[in-house]
């Protein structure tokens, strides 16, 4: 693998007559990138000269899993990951994340059905809750936010504030944590009060949690929808940037619902990356949309 780089660019672009700067933390490295490049970054710079194993858990076409498959390669571990589901088609084709894990030398379990084993951290083994969702990511996400700090305290002004679209709330947690500015989210699985709770679980001073806005509809985690993804070929079309597929639209499409609340600041948008995932999503959504 080429080297991590973290520092990533800011790119300026311009979106509904609105000034956007686009944080490309996609660009890290094509294996490890995005927020979860950022979460595990803790565990790529340590050594655990005891651990053998990487556990984990969470859905089978899931970035995190694909990012652990690629730190255990790194590391010299084995990785184990639990699905609680796969669809036959995928076991007989497997493709997009489940076909790189695989390829990485993931073990990957199909429970269907059957209760999940007990997964803990010992001596040997190292447990990441699903999605990376964990103090330890804090550390990377730190980073994040010093390097946002600093490109702002560079700016003309400091009328910023930041967007990105949550799953766990890990990252826009720890961003606000070490943020001076603003943070503003979106719950992209489960709603507004699951992702409130997912912010406690972590962090028990609220002064320090992320606004979390409301979607302009009740958007179900990996479904499609066509309003969605034609913002998604728009922000393609328009910005030359490739966005993920499962997040980014319900981002934007929470920005363009609540453009009050952005009328007199600009905006970072942090990019997390994801972009392997999206081969799968963008079959589902031709065949649904363009056939
Ligand atoms: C994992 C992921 C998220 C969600 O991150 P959380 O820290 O769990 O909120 C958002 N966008 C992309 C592209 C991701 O891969």
């Amino acid at each position: 693998m080429n080297s991590i780089k973290l520092n990533t660019p800011m790119q300026k672009m311009t979106f509904h007559d609105m000034d956007i700067f686009i944080k490309r933390d996609d660009l890290i490295n094509e294996d490890f990138s995005g927020n979860k490049a950022r979460k595990f970054y803790y565990f790529l710079i340590n050594e655990f000269p005891n651990i053998k194993k990487l556990v984990s858990y969470g859905s089978n076409q899931s970035n995190a899993m694909y990012s652990m498959s690629v730190l255990s390669r790194l590391k010299g571990w084995e990785f184990e990951y639990y699905c609680d589901h796969i669809s036959s088609l995928m076991l007989e084709n497997p493709s997009g994340n489940y076909k790189s894990a695989l390829d990485n030398g993931a073990k990957i379990i199909n429970l269907e059905g059957k209760t999940r084993p007990n997964l803990v951290s010992t001596d040997e083994i190292l447990y990441i809750p699903e999605g990376g969702y964990a103090q330890e990511s804090e550390y990377g996400i730190k980073l994040l936010a010093d390097e946002i700090n600093e490109w702002i305290r560079l700016q003309d002004d400091d009328t910023f504030k930041i967007f990105l679209p949550s799953g766990t709330g890990t990252t826009a947690l720890f961003l606000q944590k070490h943020l001076e500015y603003p943070v503003y989210t979106c719950a992209c699985v489960g709603d507004e009060k699951y992702l409130k709770q997912e912010f406690f679980g972590l962090e028990s001073n609220e002064q320090n949690h992320p606004i979390i806005l409301q979607t302009y509809k009740k958007y179900h985690f990996g479904k499609l929808y066509k309003n969605l993804y034609y913002l998604w070929l728009e922000l393609k079309s328009k910005t030359m940037i490739e966005f993920d597929l499962l997040y980014d639209p319900i981002g934007f499409d929470t920005i363009l619902s609540n453009l009050k609340i952005f009328e007199d600041s600009k905006i970072i948008y942090i990019h997390q990356g994801g972009i392997k995932g999206n081969l799968t999503m963008l079959q589902r959504y031709k065949h649904k949309y363009e056939s």
